[in-house]
Parts: structure tokens; sequence; C-alpha cells
């Protein structure tokens, strides 16, 4: 082999064309890079020996054929049998069809063999064992007794003919080959071993010591490369220059305050006063806002975009879907009064207009919220992220607030900051509390910001499983919503999906986007129909127990203004049992409404639950939720028995995290899944887990801090610089993929 081997090196350089033809073409390994994070999925260990064995139990062993042979059994067909030994003890294998197995398990050829052990007719006998050749012995590498990876599989290739290849490549690899991203003294302080040492440790490891080191340092590289990516977000954040928002004595913040109908918590006091601290700064703040449901955050994020409007700019309050655009735009004008009515008659002098972007709008109205706007008419505009992201001009926007961001991604964030003449400050509110390693990572470059308290007089929710298969349950069920509705509240009725009852699609894209994501995130796709929303609805019309009862109809498919209408008599109590799919379920804010039906509920995550319970117990009147499930799988029952064992949001999204593991978290990161160069896989972590590696997420973060105060460009670190660039790439290439 002439020149100089590294990563770019092409796989068919190094192993010629049969091996590389086949890794090119089944998984897309085309250079050395590619093939040495193209992870094995899991290890082979050797058995100790034959000696102690026992029924089902999965040997892996290198073993010598002591005899071998065919015979014919009672029904006349051939068989191949052999005998093993590894010097301990003696093992039949068995093979009902000798084509391919006569020729090569010869007496005197050594082998490794892997199977589960069966008896028969008094002797340990493995039938069909897979087996691998060890043709000149063991090898040059000592790993004879090493744990054996497992590749995912090649099409036209054995497992071992990849790790073959593998081992290849990596005889060829010397320090220079594979360059280091991580500095050295980062290294040193954790005992972390080189980046070749680590490959070597995961694809030809001496023993199981030597792959967890590997994966530690593996792990500890994604963390440190990320950390440097916010750290480097920051500092860039931290040099950005804005106008200062000041606040204003006298002006509306003050007039709401004084009208304000109750104290604010503690919390709430401590958080305006950061957030007003920022506003007053000129570097623009990006902070993430969490707290439960009902915790208050819309009232503090209210008081901040009345101080930026104060100090003579606009806020945007942005929202996931239009119903709850419309919800914001409602509850905030409402909480205005004739604050809300600047330049109109009977409006307050000191008063602004707040207003309604929506996608769904008829032509006029948009066209006038549009100009107020631009003109600055309107101190604040809410709308749903799309549209202001595309189309809205501002006289001058001062701050964005995000409501339920958690479901964009990083990169969102970015297009709101060339909305302005300079960018502007940033709020981003998120009711699904998130736990520490994934504030750490997806929103690592804000600072955070938590309501930990609910506001007094909150009413308690209590939460139970109804089986789903226990009609007298079922009917219970129904006679509790009757009994609330007759005592002056309202219900809600949950459904993972429409059905197909419904009128033709019509309404706007986004919440039935929504919609239809929440319904397919609950499960993996079961085979028992799940409930819809209008079949249910036909099946509260016919039950007694519900006579005379108002029933209305809300989802993301109907005509915009049906669902307004809707939501309207909903919040007038018009509407009594409103059966709906998860479009209810962030924000919407009835108080009246205490008691919610979820149905099929194991098909709905644990934070997507809670955050649905928390629909209700608004108001003064205790909650409750009902999750009924026709399934019987036991991890979906001890979810739900989770969900109705507590309240405490932070608990449940760890173990929902837990559960659903980290894509899904790193929502506008989980697509593609496919492998790619530095092993982060399109935008994902393959090492790192946001559920076990909290320390080490802490640990890379402050390291990559340091580093990026020091060297800000990562001038000295080159091969750190790439390895950042490649992710923010491929996070990038991820996003457009998805559309
Ligand atoms: P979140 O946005 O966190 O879900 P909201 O700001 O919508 O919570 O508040 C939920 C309800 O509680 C609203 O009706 C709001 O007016 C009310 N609220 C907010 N803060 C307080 C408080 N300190 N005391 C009493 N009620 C409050
Ligand atoms: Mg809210």
């Amino acid at each position: 082999m002439s020149g100089v081997v590294d990563e770019s090196t092409k796989l068919s350089k190094l192993l010629g064309a049969r091996s590389a033809g086949p890794l090119e073409r089944a998984r897309d390994l085309h250079t050395v890079g590619d093939l040495l994070e193209f992870w094995p999925r899991r290890y082979l260990e050797h058995s100790a020996d034959l000696s102690n064995l026992h029924v089902g139990m999965y040997v892996v062993v290198v073993a010598r054929v002591k005899t071998s042979g065919t015979r014919r059994t009672r029904n006349g067909k051939e068989m191949f049998e052999a005998t093993i030994t590894d010097g301990s003890n003696d093992l039949d294998l068995a093979f009902f069809r000798p084509y391919g197995h006569r020729d090569v398990l010869l007496p005197g050829v050594t082998a490794l063999f892997a199977g589960t052990v069966g008896i028969y007719k008094g002797r340990w006998q493995l039938a069909h064992p897979a087996y691998q050749l060890m043709e000149g012995g063991l090898g040059p590498h000592g790993t004879d007794r090493g744990p054996i990876p497992v590749y995912l599989q090649v099409k036209g290739m054995q497992n071992w003919a990849v790790a073959e290849c593998v081992r290849i490549v990596l005889d060829h690899l010397d320090d220079e080959g594979v360059p280091e991203t991580l500095p050295a003294k980062v290294r040193l302080r954790h005992g972390l071993p080189g980046r070749l040492d680590a490959l070597k440790g995961i694809h030809v490891p001496t023993d199981f010591a030597q792959v967890q080191r590997a994966r530690h340092r593996l792990r500890y590289e994604e963390a440190f490369v990320f950390q440097t990516l916010l750290a480097q977000r920051r500092a860039r954040q931290a040099a950005e220059r804005t106008r200062a928002r000041s606040p204003r004595e006298g002006g509306l913040l003050a007039a709401f305050d004084a009208r304000l109908p109750f104290e604010l918590t503690a919390g709430q006091r401590a958080v305006g006063e950061t957030l007003a601290e920022e506003l007053a700064r000129d570097v623009p703040m990006h902070r993430l806002l969490q707290g439960e449901v009902g915790s208050g955050k819309t009232v503090i994020a209210l008081r901040a975009m009345l101080a930026a409007v104060d100090a003579g700019g606009q806020a945007a309050l942005l929202a996931p879907t239009e119903v709850l655009a419309a919800q914001h735009h409602r509850s905030i004008t409402t909480m205005l009064g004739d604050l809300a009515q600047g330049g109109m008659l009977g409006g307050s002098e000191i008063g602004t207009r707040v207003a309604l972007l929506t996608g769904s709008q008829s032509a006029p109205a948009r066209r006038r919220n549009l100009l107020d706007a631009a003109s600055g008419d309107a101190g604040i505009v809410v709308g749903t992220h799309a549209l202001i992201q595309e189309h809205v001009q501002f006289q001058d926007l001062a701050l964005v607030v995000v409501d339920e961001q958690h479901r964009f991604g990083v990169e969102q964030r970015d297009a709101l900051r060339g909305k302005g003449a300079q960018p502007p400050h940033v709020l981003v509110m998120t009711a699904t509390p998130i736990p520490r390693t994934v504030t750490m990572t997806v929103f690592g470059d804000m600072e955070t910001s938590t309501l930990t308290e609910l506001p007094k007089g909150r009413s308690p929710i209590t939460t139970h499983v109804v089986p789903a298969d226990k009609p007298a349950w079922v009917q219970r069920t129904w006679e509790r919503i009757a009994e609330e509705v007759r005592s002056g509240r309202q219900a809600y009725v949950v459904c993972p999906r429409i059905g197909d009852d419904g009128p033709a699609p019509s309404g706007s894209p986004d919440d039935e986007e929504l919609a239809d994501a929440e319904a397919a995130e609950g499960e993996e796709a079961a085979p028992r129909p799940m409930a819809g929303v209008y079949a249910v609805e036909a099946l509260l019309r016919e039950n007694p127990a519900l006579e005379g009862l108002t029933i209305g109809v809300l989802h993301g498919r109907m005509a915009p203004e049906d669902k307004d209408a809707v939501m309207a008599s909903f919040n007038r109590g018009e509407v009594e049992v409103l059966v709906s799919t998860t479009v209810i379920e962030v924000g919407v804010d009835v108080p009246n409404a205490t008691v919610m039906v979820v149905m099929d509920a194991d098909r709905f995550g644990v934070s997507q639950l809670h955050q649905l319970r928390g629909r209700v117990g608004r108001g003064q009147h205790p909650g409750l939720c009902l999750l009924m499930t026709a399934t019987d799988a036991e991890g979906a029952l001890e979810r739900l028995d989770a969900v109705a064992g507590t309240t405490d949001g932070f608990e449940l999204a760890r173990l929902d995290l837990e559960l659903r593991g980290t894509g899904d978290v790193l929502s506008a990161r989980q697509s593609g899944g496919g492998r790619s160069s530095r092993g982060m896989g399109r935008g994902s972590f393959r090492f790192l887990s946001l559920v076990r590696d909290e320390e080490v997420i802490l640990q890379a973060r402050d390291d990559a801090s340091a580093l990026v105060a020091r060297d800000p460009d990562l001038a000295d670190h080159p091969e750190l610089q790439a390895a950042v660039r490649e992710w923010v790439d491929e996070e990038q290439a991820a996003f457009l993929e998805r559309g």
C-alpha cells in the first residue's frame, strides 16, 4: 500500500472491489471513515468454556471438530452431524441439510461456533449453529477470547468478513490518519483514550472493559462537540447588540399590573424581574421559560411584551397551532381590556393593539392585521410560527415570545432574529417540563428560568385508568361526565385520531399535521383501530346517560371558522362536552372544564397525557382525568399508572425520556437515523444518552465553555472546528430533508 491512509481513503483501494463492493452497495460505506463509523450493534461474548452448559444457554465458543459425518434419519432424509470440543467438554452439532457444511466442518478444523444449547438423547447439542472458520488459528490480533462485534447485516457478506474488513482498515491507520477532536488536556483530565484507540476498542476489543472505555470516549466526544457548538453560539449571541428596552413609568405595564385580579407568585415576580433586566440590556435576551401547565407563564410573557411596547417596540407571540394562536389572541385581548384598544374610540390613551395573523383569515382581515404590524399600531402581534417567519413586517420588533417551542428546532429560532433591524429579544416558553440534560442540549444556547410553584387556588387533578373492556366501568365514565355537566361543569373527550366520517380536509395544514403527528407518537402501529372523534361523538350521542347534553367536535382538519366557532362556544359554556383530537393539548384554557376522558390513552406519550390533563382543574373545582385503554401490554399499563400516580411533570418527563429515548426529544434532530461520518448519525447522538449521561454532558459543557472562552474561533483546534461544522451541516441537512 502506498500513500497515507486516512478517513477519506477509498475502501476499494484498501480492500479491493470484492469486499468494498458489498459495503458500498448495501450500506453506503465508501471511505475508511464511513466503515469505522459503521458501529457494531452489539457484541457476542465467548462463553468461558463448554464445561458448564445448560439448556437454553447461548454459547459462543472457539472449538475444534473432533468427528463429523452424514447419516440418514428414520424418514430417509440425510443429515450432517459433528462433535466439537474446546478441551473441557464435547458438544454435538446437528444440521438437517448437510449441503455446505459437510465439506467444511471436517475433523481437525477450528471454528467459532454460536448457538443455543439443547439436549438430544441425553447429550448437549446445538442445532444449526452459526460458525466461522478460524483458518490459520486465531489470527494475529490476540482477540481469540475478545468480544465479537456484530454489525448490521451487509448483503453479500458474512459478519466476520465485515469485521475482517474493519480490522484491515484499522491495521493501516495510525494516529495521523485519524483526526483527534478532543484537546489533549481534556482527554488527560478525564482519562479518555485517543480516537484511534477508541475505534480499536469498539471494533477489535480484547475485552468488554475496553469496549466500555471506547464508548465512554465517543460519548464524551459527542457531548463535547455539541457543547462546543453551543458555547460558540452563546459567545456569538453575547457579542450581538440590540436596542435596550428600558421600563417606563406610567405605561401599559403599570396599568396592566394595577388591574391584575390576582397577586403574582414569588416565582412569577422573580422571573418577571429577570426578563425586565434582560430587556433593558443591549445584548439580546435568549431565555427559556419552563413551567407546569397553569403555572402562569402567559401572564409573565404578556408583562414582558407590555414592557417592550412601553419602550416603543413591538412584541410577537408565536404559537404552534392556529387554535392556540387564536386562543392567545382572545385571552390577551380580554386581559388587556381597553388597553388593547389603542387608537380606537373608548380605548385607553396609552393602549395598543393586538393583531392576529393566521393562514385561514379572510383576506381583508389579514391585510388589516399586516398593516397594523408594519405600521407599529399593533404593539402585540399574535400568530403561528410559520406565518410570522415568512411574511410579516414589523415597525420595530423588540421581543419575540415563542409558546410551546420545544416542538420546533433550534434552527427556526435563528430565522426570527433576522426580523428586526436589530436582533429581537427572544423568550421561549414550554409547558412540558424538560429534564436538565435536554435543556442543556436542545436549549443549550439559552438561559433557563423555571416556574416551580402553581398559583394559589389551583385544584388538584385526580387521574384513573379505566379498562375499556369492562362495560360497567366505561358506562360509569360517561355517567361521571354527565354528573359534572349537570352540576354546571364541562368535559373533554380526547381521541387519538379524527376518523373517516368527518368532512373533507379544508383546515390549515399546521394544526392538521400536529394532530396527526401526536396520534402517531403514541406507540408503534398496532392492529387495534383507534377511537376516532366522529365515532366517539356518535357513541356519546346514543348513550342515554348523556341525553340532553350539548356535544361539540374539534379537530385540526375542520374549517378554521368552524374550529373557532366551536372553541368559542366551549369557552362560553354552550358546548358542554367537547370531543376532540389533541388540538386542545396545549394552552387551551377553560377553567370551567373539570373532567377529561382520554380514549385509547395508551396511544399517547407520558408527557403528552400530562399535558392533556392540564386542561382540567384550572378553576376552583377539582379536576378528574380518566385514561381509557383496552391495552393489556405491561409497558403501556405501567406508563398509564405512572401518569395516574403523580402530577409531578418533571418526574414524568424523565420517565418519558427513558421510555422514548433521545430521538423524540431532540425533535428537530430526529429525522433520518442514517449513518454519517463522525458517527453522529444525521444530527443525533449515537453514543450519548440524554437519559443516562447527565454527568458527561455537564463536564463536556464546562470543558467546551472554557475552551471557547480561550479560543472562540477554534483557530488552535482545527479538528474540533471541522467536527462542529460537520454537525451543523448535518443538522441543516436533516432539517431540510424534513421539509
Ligand atoms: P400557563 O401559560 O403557564 O399554562 P397561564 O399564564 O395561562 O399559565 O395561567 C393559567 C391561569 O392562571 C390563567 O387563567 C391565569 O390568569 C391564572 N393565573 C396566572 N398567574 C396567577 C396567579 N399568580 N394567581 C392566580 N391566578 C393566576
Ligand atoms: Mg399557556
